[in-house]
């Protein structure tokens, strides 16, 4: 119970700070994610990549749904960072308020985890350097999180929420804002803002192609100041096969990095390896859930 309480509480901290107008716009194909951009053409980790795995579609075509790898699939856990910016916070950005993290990704680099960053198409705009050099590092896939984190429920916590009609848009928009910024390595993985989904949102969007992605283990980090507190969080919860859910947004998630620090060499000398998303995803094919 305490859990399910904290993870409410940490998905309504998260919901506060969400609002403004749902924007749509411009539909990417996946595939066209591929295109190569200018200027790109001859970096060293071009060569082409193996098509990212992803789950078969539900029942009636409906988006497939991954939460954690297969528990007998070793001692591996997925970290995953959302970088959440909402459609409507530039004024809060151009004011100083910083949705980005770039000392979590250092460390990350530092102590070579390789994790899936879960990236809002807002973000992307508002970072475009930071989010071509995720995408440009083998450490790292980018994942879609929607380009307005607007909820795809309506009742996700209070969160704004996008209409049936035009959630597909969104997800591809954050796909276009990815692609104008420069982004390589996106992965075809969906993240639904708050966690949020309902059968008609799996319907919604699964003309996108994309695999949703939840989560089984809420560090709690939204809002903590205590980084001690998310690392025991984290410790507590992990399982093999599981994933992580955390933060990539400095403003939201003060402690973060401080939380890794503690928490990457812990697991490891418990015997856990570090995978991204794709990698469980592609060991759990016929596992959805
Ligand atoms: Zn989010």
């Amino acid at each position: 119970m305490l859990s399910s309480l904290r993870k409410l509480v940490t998905v309504c901290a998260l919901g506060a700070l969400v609002c403004g107008c749902a924007d749509t716009g411009g539909a990417g194909r996946p595939e066209e994610r591929r295109t190569p951009q200018a200027g790109q053409e001859h970096r060293p980790q071009s060569a082409p990549k193996q098509r990212p795995p992803t789950l078969a579609p539900g029942p009636q075509g409906l988006t497939p749904v991954f939460k954690k790898g297969r528990p007998d699939g070793g001692k591996t856990v997925a970290l995953t960072f959302d970088a959440d910016m909402t459609a409507d916070q530039g004024p809060r950005a151009a004011a100083g308020e910083r949705f980005d993290n770039p000392e979590l990704i250092a460390t990350l680099r530092r102590l070579q985890v390789p994790s899936t960053v879960f990236m809002t198409g807002r973000w992307a705009e508002e970072y475009p350097k930071q989010a071509r050099a995720i995408g440009a590092d083998p450490l790292f896939e980018v994942a879609n999180h929607s380009y307005s984190h607007h909820a795809y429920t309506d009742d996700c916590y209070g969160l704004p929420s996008v209409s049936a009609d035009r959630m597909r848009a969104d997800v591809e928009r954050a796909f276009t804002a990815f692609r104008k910024a420069g982004v390589r390595s996106t992965v075809p993985y969906f993240r639904f803002p708050g966690g949020c989904y309902d059968r008609a949102a799996l319907e919604a969007i699964a003309p996108a192609g994309v695999t949703a992605v939840q989560w089984d283990v809420v560090s709690g980090d939204a809002f903590a100041e205590d980084a001690d507190a998310v690392a025991d969080e984290v410790l507590r919860g992990v399982r093999p096969g599981s994933v992580v859910v955390m933060h990539c947004t400095r403003s939201a998630a003060p402690v973060t990095e401080r939380a890794i620090r503690r928490i990457v060499p812990e697991l490891r000398k418990q015997g856990y390896r570090f995978a991204r998303v794709s990698e469980l995803i592609g060991g759990s094919a016929g596992q959805p859930g």
